[in-house]
């Protein structure tokens, strides 16, 4: 009987991989076809600047947005384009779009703000991204400083001393960088203070538990105490309640980013939202009207 079972356990694990790998298959050749059926979508999502109480940027977030059917988030389909080498052309696509549409809220009489834009590992790796940014930029008309550039901190772990050296060419382009989810790599803070970034991102794990995890709040207050004394600025991701601002607030964070503020939508929508005017009003203004 225990061999039995065994076998009955190896059949079943043979057959729920090669499920597994023939969904990844079709996922891959339908994420295909989507780019160049144009599938893919930016939504964008406001960046809070706490002091000025104005908004101070958006980032582009990429989805998938099928035919009748139910659009796509990133968690699904980025690992897959990773693996796949899919996300060099969809990064590309991404950068452009983001940086195009940048501009065109300048053109429209929108004040500049920045245009934070993910990159994943291998468009770090890869060995035309200076290139690339730069004609993006170029074409565009995109002011580079407008451009904010979201790295990882598992991009640096592997050639820290190359790393620096592609850190600082992009700076010398003039944009910004900026490390997303910061805290859940293996940080080390000599690094920081080495590399030429501008920002720091709090992942929103630890902002989560803001509220009731004492872990969590000491870990922010770190990271908000490290970025002020590195003179880096610091944003706070997921923020989705009030509590949480003001735990983030009382700590001295400079800038927001969360539901309770906005979710990320369409450009179209987010537009409708700016000539409300509500780019300058005040941080509770931003927050009474948020549901709107
Ligand atoms: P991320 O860069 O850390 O982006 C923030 C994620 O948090 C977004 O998820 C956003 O929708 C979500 N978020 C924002 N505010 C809140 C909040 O208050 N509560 C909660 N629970 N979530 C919030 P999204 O859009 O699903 O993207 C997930 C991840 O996919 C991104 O994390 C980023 O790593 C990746 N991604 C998205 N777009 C791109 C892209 O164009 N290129 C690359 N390489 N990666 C991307
Ligand atoms: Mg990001
Ligand atoms: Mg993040
Ligand atoms: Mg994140």
């Amino acid at each position: 009987l225990a061999k039995q079972e065994g076998r009955n356990t190896y059949r079943y694990h043979t057959d729920a991989l090669s499920i597994a790998a023939n969904e990844r298959l079709v996922l891959e050749t339908q994420l295909r076809q989507a780019l160049s059926a144009g599938e893919f979508v930016l939504h964008y999502q406001p960046l809070i600047d706490a002091r000025k109480g104005q908004v101070m940027g958006v980032e582009a977030l990429v989805r998938w947005q099928p035919p009748d059917k139910a659009m796509v988030s990133p968690g699904k389909f980025i690992p897959i384009a990773e693996e796949t080498g899919l996300i060099v052309p969809l990064g590309e696509w991404v950068l452009r779009t983001a940086c195009a549409q940048g501009r065109a809220w300048m053109d429209a009489g929108f004040p500049p703000f920045v245009m934070a834009v993910n990159l994943s590992v291998r468009q770090f790796q890869s060995e035309n991204l200076v290139e690339l940014i730069r004609q993006v930029l170029e074409e565009t008309k995109l002011p580079a400083v407008c451009l904010e550039l979201e790295l990882t901190e598992s991009m640096f772990m592997e050639h820290a001393e190359q790393s620096i050296e592609i850190l600082k060419t992009l700076k010398s382009l003039g944009v910004r960088l900026a490390i997303d989810d910061f805290g859940t790599g293996y940080s080390s803070l000599t690094y920081l203070k080495r590399f030429p970034i501008d920002k720091l991102k709090i992942d929103q794990s630890f902002v989560h538990g803001l509220a009731y995890d004492p872990n969590d709040r000491e870990i922010a207050a770190t990271i908000i105490a490290m970025a002020r004394n590195l003179k880096l600025d610091v944003l706070a991701e997921g923020v989705e309640s009030e509590q949480q601002l003001d735990i983030l607030n009382q700590h001295g964070c400079d800038y927001y980013q969360g539901y309770l503020f906005h979710r990320p939508v369409p450009a179209q929508e987010l537009e409708v939202w700016f000539r409300e005017n509500k780019r300058n009003q005040s941080l509770q203004e931003i927050l009474n009207t948020k549901n709107e």
